[in-house]
Parts: structure tokens; C-alpha cells; sequence
């Protein structure tokens, strides 16, 4: 043995005397006492990825005491990593369970943790008597002897087992990350739809006070369908995350497939009315899209441009160009043939990897909102109102065009356009309701421009929780 390793190894004896010294110092007190480390075998104990798996895994502990009602002294906690490892050391005051009954709990709690084998969680009684079950648990790498037999033969290579013990606290920790940015993904969406439909007041779109120039819908119409949207986000964001084809557009059918199934849930909610079916679409790809970025840890918006014009490059020819048969054509196709590339819609905008978003709207949101701590209703009315007139007077809105021609849709393009140039003055709220009036008097609504600010609201956010960490 080296000098060096028989240094380590005192001050590693060091540690665990005032370890147990500490707990002493406790059982003066005559309470129950509960330690948390990791097994770890060789030096050292703890290190990066060990020190962020035992805080994953002590939170975990923390809520599971707490769902049992077991409440410990937050003033006396004691937490720190040292030659030992990485160690929790807390008084429980307030419980209805024995020692051992706490002690058994911990060991459910240690079962059924997927990594529970490399969890110890330790429980000393009023008499500081350490607290046994008498079970053995079984060795984490030959999953035949137990533990503690392994380790005093040293059966196995520490080298191999701290491989192993690494490889295994990275997939644990892969899998959390996954699930919480799915999370995040799908909350982000959920706020940017409620914040596009509260947003007020609009011109022509339902917004929290009014209807626009609908009638078949009001706020409360987009408030349960973005409920029946909101279960699915963490859907195709999973998706996204666990995508490992070689090109995203072998997802599209499994996309789709997910889109038609929203479609269905938003329909049964609003009683067969069309309240988020471009929304549907284009945060669909938004998620998709970032959710793969993110995995890779390599989100920027310039490669998110690039992805989603891969997957949607002949999106316009493909589904809007073919149609021979005029009595059946769609809307959008109707759209395509009459007006040309003025009339490819929702789908010329994706195709083109979204410039209404990245270069008209993104940068008005960090404008208004990068030195904001917390995005208030005040804050985001102006942020987002300016958006969406960015994104009016710039997007080309199949419907309107549809509806009422290429003349109405110019002027309403126009007239955002006065808006935008006035927002920061005195005039802005007359060119405003001048604005709102037209799309009253022509009953126009420009819902793409909407859908267009919410997947840019969904942007900004993602931008600054998952990728900047604000
Ligand atoms: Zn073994």
C-alpha cells in the first residue's frame, strides 16, 4: 500500500469518527436520528457525478419522509462531503412510527429505488442504538451474495464495480433529465396557449373579455380545449427526446398520428369546433423539434430553423400542389391555387422554417422581456400584443385571404404595421382599436397569427428555462 493511500485511508477514519461523533451529539437530545450516504466502494467517495446522485436521491428521501409524516429538524440538519463521501444527518421530531418502523419504511424506500442498493439510509434509536432489520441486502454487481459478504472479501474489482456503479447513476440521471425537460416542454406550451387566448384586447380573436368576430366560440371554448391539448405535450416531446432515427422525417407518420389523436381530444372539448388545429401543428413541431435539440444538449435556435425546414422542405408541393379535382379541395389547397405562394398558409411558414417567429417575433419578446425577473400580466400584455402585431403585419393568413382576398388581408397587414410604428407612442391605442374596428367591420380574425405568436411565446420561454436557465 502507498503512503498516499494510507493517508487517505486515516482521514477517511478521520471522517467517520466525527460522523458518529455527530450523531452523539444528538442523542443527547433523545431523538431518533436518520443518516443518508452512498455505497461506494474505493476512493473516492464522492466526486461529481456520485455528489449530484446522492442530492437526486436525498431529495427523493426528503418527500418520501414527508409523505409518511415523518418531519425531521431543518435547523439541525447536517450535510457535507468529505473524505467519507457525501452524508445527510437529521433529527426526526415529529413521527407516529417507532425506530424500527422508520428503519423498515427506509427500506421499502431503498427497494424500491431502481438504484436502492446503492442507497444506505441509517436509523439510530432514542438509546443510539443503530436500528437493524436483520435483512441483508443482496450485492449490487453479482446480484447472488449479499452486500456485505462481497465487501468483506472484496469479491469484487473496484475498478469494474465503480464502472459499473458510474454507468449506472448516468442512465438514472439521463432518465430524470428526460422526464424533466418533457415536463417543462409540455408546461411552456400549455402557458403559451393560455397566454395567447388571455391576451386583451385583440383584433378579431377571442380573447378574455370578448369574442372577436366569432360566434361559435368564446374564451371558455379555448380554455378546455388547451386543457385536452395540454395531457399530450409530454407525449411528443418524449417523442422528440427519445428520437434516434437518422432522419427526423421517419417520425412524421408518428407525428401526425399523435396530432390527429389531439385533434380528436380538442373536438370532443369544444363540441366539434376548431379552436387550436394550426396551434396543433405548429407547437407539434416546436416540441418535437426542441424536445431533440435538448436531448443532444445542443438546442440553438439557428439548428432548430434548420431541423424544422429538413422535415417540412416540400410540405407546400406535397400537400397543397396536387390536387386535380376541384369539387374536393380544402380550403388550403383553394388557397394554393388561387393565390400562389401569398397563399401557402401555415404550411409555407413551417416550410420556411418559421420566419414569422425567429425574425419577426423573437426578437421583439426578449426586447420586451429579457430584463424582466417575472413575466407579470402587465409585462406580457405589452410584450405579446406588440408579437402578434409583428406577426400580423408580416404573415400572410390563409383565411383572411380565403375569406375575403387579397385586398382586405393587405390592408389588415397595413394597419398592424401603423400599429407597431405607434407602439411606443401616444397614438398607439387609436391606431389600435382603428385595428380591432376593421377586423369588427370586415369579421376577420387573423387565428394563424395568433397560433404563430403562441409557438413564439413557447420559443422565448424554452430559450430561457432549457437552454439559458434563467
Ligand atoms: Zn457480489
Amino acid at each position: 500500500m502507498t503512503i498516499g493511500m494510507d493517508k487517505s485511508i486515516e482521514e477517511l477514519l478521520l471522517a467517520k469518527d466525527r460522523r458518529s461523533e455527530l450523531r452523539m451529539q444528538r442523542l443527547e437530545k433523545g431523538c431518533i436520528t436518520l443518516s443518508f450516504n452512498l455505497n461506494i466502494p474505493g476512493l473516492p467517495k464522492s466526486n461529481e457525478s456520485f455528489h449530484a446522485f446522492f442530492k437526486t436521491c436525498l431529495s427523493e428521501l426528503q418527500k418520501y419522509l414527508l409523505s409518511h409524516r415523518i418531519v425531521t429538524n431543518k435547523d439541525t440538519i447536517h450535510c457535507e462531503t468529505d473524505t467519507a463521501g457525501d452524508f445527510f444527518l437529521a433529527e426526526i421530531i415529529d413521527s407516529d412510527y417507532s425506530a424500527i418502523q422508520i428503519k423498515e419504511l427506509c427500506e421499502i424506500f431503498e427497494i424500491e429505488h431502481p438504484l436502492g442498493r446503492l442507497l444506505d439510509v441509517d436509523v439510530v434509536d432514542e438509546k443510539g442504538e443503530l436500528v437493524s432489520s436483520g435483512k441483508a441486502k443482496t450485492c449490487f454487481f453479482c446480484n447472488e451474495a449479499p452486500a456485505i459478504y462481497c465487501m468483506r472479501t472484496q469479491a469484487h474489482d473496484y475498478a469494474a464495480m465503480r464502472t459499473k456503479i458510474e454507468s449506472e447513476i448516468f442512465k438514472y440521471q439521463a432518465s430524470n433529465k428526460r422526464q424533466n425537460i418533457c415536463k417543462q416542454l409540455a408546461i411552456l406550451a400549455t402557458q403559451s396557449l393560455l397566454h395567447e387566448v388571455a391576451l386583451a384586447p385583440k383584433p378579431g380573436l377571442v380573447d378574455r373579455f370578448n369574442e372577436g368576430s366569432h360566434t361559435d366560440m368564446d374564451f371558455s371554448t379555448f380554455l378546455n380545449s388547451t386543457a385536452a391539448l395540454s395531457i399530450s405535450f409530454q407525449k411528443i416531446a418524449d417523442f422528440g427526446y427519445c428520437f434516434s432515427g437518422d432522419n427526423l422525417k421517419e417520425a412524421l407518420p408518428r407525428l401526425r398520428l399523435i396530432g390527429l389523436e389531439i385533434e380528436d381530444d380538442m373536438f370532443a372539448e369544444t363540441h366539434g369546433v376548431n379552436t387550436h388545429k394550426g396551434a396543433i401543428f405548429l407547437l407539434g413541431f416546436s416540441i418535437f423539434v426542441s424536445a431533440y435539440l435538448l436531448s443532444k444538449d445542443s438546442f440553438t435556435n439557428d439548428k432548430f430553423v434548420s431541423l424544422i425546414q429538413d422535415m417540412n422542405g416540400d410540405l407546400v408541393a406535397r400537400e397543397l400542389g396536387k390536387k386535380l379535382d376541384l369539387g374536393k379541395e380544402t380550403h388550403g389547397e383553394a388557397c394554393y391555387r388561387r393565390f400562389g405562394k401569398m397563399g401557402q398558409g401555415i404550411r409555407g411558414e413551417i416550410q420556411a422554417g418559421m420566419p414569422c417567429v425567429f425574425k419577426k417575433a423573437l426578437p421583439i419578446l426578449h426586447e420586451q422581456f429579457d430584463t424582466e425577473e417575472i413575466l407579470n400580466d402587465k409585462i406580457l400584455n405589452k410584450g405579446l400584443t406588440c408579437a402578434l402585431l409583428a406577426i400580423i403585419s408580416n404573415n400572410d393568413d390563409s383565411n383572411i385571404l380565403y375569406r375575403k382576398g387579397v385586398e382586405v388581408l393587405q390592408k389588415l397587414k397595413d394597419k398592424a404595421s401603423s400599429c407597431l410604428l405607434e407602439f411606443k407612442s401616444e397614438k398607439f391605442e387609436s391606431t389600435y382599436n382603428d385595428l380591432i374596428a376593421f377586423c369588427e367591420e370586415k369579421r376577420i380574425s387573423p387565428g394563424g397569427s395568433a397560433d404563430l405568436m403562441a409557438v413564439s411565446y413557447f420559443m422565448y420561454r424554452v430559450n430561457r428555462r432549457l437552454v439559458n436557465h434563467d
